[in-house]
């Protein structure tokens, strides 16, 4: 008999999750206790003196040494939010970012302004979080996606069922090699970081699929391909959107251009960091 409440159990595990070096200890626990319990975390702190019993207990145990070992919340919770929307997540995909909503809000800005601009294409789409969002709120707008990883397609037919309940077209491909058609608007959160950076994470254990991160040297290698490769699948003014990290993207803007994109723009994400890079399709109109 352990004889702990919810708030004895909140306690011990943020102690330990800081101890293990967590960045939220704190919220974390929340997040796994409530899992257990079946529970909103708000509910968690309606009920801090209730009694936490045996089973329940060893579970939160369970996951917090899961946590404490590097595995990410959303990974043991097998959820995310993503722009208001809960996507499905596990270790076939990359666990949405918040700065990916940046692509979302860069993408309804052009399609409100240009209402033409209605077939759109997600390259390396992962859990699908770009291109379910977009097709959720905006279901004029004729939404495909791709992916290298079958394993992902899964995922993101996952979530394009329980969001949208009805399958977008997908295709598996290496970029757009087996892609058909032609887009309006070409958008991707692509794999960028180093393969130096990729190489410290995956040693101390980050579970995140590699294929979903490694951009290569400098981490461009998707990004000079893709940049390549949307020339011929934009419509004329067509947009290409990228996302990278700061200290890439004046070399990101420098593919575009030399690739022959033009309004080339540079949006910041809610940190204030060079996040998505813009380039419009064939000369000034
Ligand atoms: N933004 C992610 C990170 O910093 C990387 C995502 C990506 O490579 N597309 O971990």
């Amino acid at each position: 008999m352990k004889e702990t409440d919810i708030r004895k159990a909140l306690q011990d595990g943020s102690s330990y999750l800081t101890r293990a070096g967590a960045e939220t200890p704190y919220l974390d626990a929340c997040l796994l206790l409530a899992e257990t319990l079946s529970l909103e975390k708000e509910q968690l702190f309606a009920r801090l003196s209730d009694p936490l019993a045996d089973t329940p207990h060893d579970q939160y145990q369970a996951l917090l040494t899961q946590r404490a070992a590097g595995v990410p919340v959303s990974y043991l919770r097998k959820r995310k939010e993503f722009y208001g929307l809960e996507f499905y997540v596990d270790q076939r995909v990359l666990v949405p970012r918040p700065d990916t909503e940046l692509i979302v809000e860069t993408v309804l800005e052009v399609t409100d302004t240009l209402p033409h601009f209605d077939r759109i294409h997600d390259c390396c789409t992962g859990s699908g979080c770009i291109a379910v969002t977009l097709a959720k709120l905006h279901p004029g707008i004729e939404v495909s996606a791709s992916d290298i990883s079958e394993p992902a397609l899964e995922v993101f037919a996952i979530n394009s069922d329980r969001l949208l309940s009805r399958q977008l077209e997908t295709y598996a491909s290496n970029l757009l090699e087996a892609v058909p058609g032609t887009y309006h608007i070409i958008v991707s959160n692509p794999p960028y970081l180093l393969s130096s950076e990729v190489d410290t994470m995956q040693a101390s254990g980050w579970p995140e699929p590699r294929l979903a991160l490694d951009g290569g040297d400098d981490g461009l290698d998707l990004v000079r391909k893709l940049a390549v490769q949307s020339k011929s699948r934009l419509h004329q003014r067509g947009y290409l959107m990228l996302e990278v990290a700061d200290p890439q993207m004046e070399t990101t803007v420098a593919i575009l251009e030399a690739c022959g994109y033009g309004d080339i723009e540079v949006r910041h994400d809610l940190a204030g960091r060079r996040r998505v890079c813009i380039g419009r399709n064939g000369a000034r109109s």
